[in-house]
């Protein structure tokens, strides 16, 4: 099969490579689509990635949607050959620490999907048993490709506990902050949309934002005015993923406000923080990575719901060959995904 390879900074090839098969309990499937995502670029741009790509050539990928061809040995129940499958891109143990407490998004051993960029994948059989779901026949397999990063977003959102009425502030137009403008407005709460690009703060606006500020403009002001309480947003989310990002977050959130940081920053990033404002004014700063069984579930229904808006995130659509083209798009913010096709 054909599938892409990275090999390091900006060095990603298309080359041919043994039809894999599944063992027990997995499932191949053809990839129909394959979305790039903010974190493919990011290790795209690094070369490598500390747990998507940790050795080079890594496979590369990890949203897609795709159609069953093979079940492996003990997978009977759910999935038959035919099937379009949607999945999440990893799956919790159950047996660890966090995973005994609920928190499986912080479990000890996360087995993960890798390799979506090809003509097939295998997914693994935890994935299979706890994360793998079977496309509503309505939706298209772009939107069905966004079953994973809507999972973290819903993951995120939960922990922000927006509520109908609050305003919540968005750092980052990009397919992440363009999905949690959508879940903000799901929920009856006003969102505003914070993005240095004018194209982002376009797109802000077509996915609903009420008020939408260019990053570069002295921001603490015009949220602080927008807002209910008068001196800062209710619930605050970064997805961007770097301090100055973090730092102007937490400076817009009101008293008693939730600041959600999702958009990770490189290893061993600091952010200065005045503690009056954790103690005085009892902000609460919540860290949230990846997604949990629940956030993926939750994720499916919700998808299903906001569908037709959702899936104008694949804004372009290039074949396996020409994916290196499809990051340069990313890299450029010319495209906000991109689905790759494979056949
Ligand atoms: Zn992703
Ligand atoms: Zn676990």
């Amino acid at each position: 099969m054909k599938a892409a390879l990275l090999y390091g900074a900006r060095d990603l090839r298309v080359e041919e490579l043994p039809d894999p098969r599944p063992g027990p309990g997995e499932v191949l499937a053809r990839v129909d689509v394959a979305l790039t995502c903010g974190s493919d670029l990011k290790s795209y741009v690094r070369g490598s990635h500390p747990v998507l790509a940790a050795d080079v050539p890594a496979p590369f990928g990890h949203e897609f949607c795709g159609t069953v061809v093979e079940l492996g040995p003990g997978v009977v129940e759910d999935f038959q050959e035919g099937d379009v499958i949607m999945s999440a891109n990893s799956a919790p143990c159950g047996e660890c620490y966090y995973c005994r407490r609920g928190q499986y998004s912080l479990c000890d051993d996360l087995q993960f999907l890798q390799g979506t960029y090809a003509e097939y994948v295998v997914v693994p059989a935890r994935i299979v048993e706890r994360n793998l779901y079977i496309k509503p026949a309505d939706m298209s397999p772009e939107a069905a490709a966004l079953l994973e990063p809507l999972s973290c977003v819903v993951h995120g959102f939960e922990e922000s506990n927006t509520e109908a009425g609050d305003t919540a502030a968005v750092f980052g137009c990009g397919p992440i902050g363009l999905m949690f403008i959508r879940l903000i407005k799901q929920k009856g709460a006003q969102a505003i949309a914070i993005d240095p690009t004018p194209e982002r703060r376009a797109w802000a606006a077509d996915f609903g934002a009420d008020i939408v500020l260019d990053a570069n403009d002295d921001i603490a002001e015009k949220v602080a005015s927008a807002s209910p309480s008068g001196d800062g947003a209710d619930v605050v989310v970064e997805a961007v993923g770097n301090v100055e990002a973090w730092r102007r977050a937490i400076s817009v959130t009101r008293k008693g406000g939730r600041v959600v940081m999702f958009g990770g920053c490189p290893a061993g990033s600091k952010i200065e923080l005045d503690t009056s404002r954790l103690h005085y004014d009892e902000l609460s700063v919540i860290g949230v990575f990846h997604h949990t069984p629940f956030s993926v579930r939750r994720a499916l229904t919700l998808l299903h719901e906001d569908m037709d808006i959702l899936s104008r995130l694949a804004t372009h659509e290039l074949p396996l060959d020409e994916i290196d083209d499809a990051f340069k798009m990313m890299e450029s913010q010319e495209a906000v995904k991109v689905a790759i096709r494979t056949r």
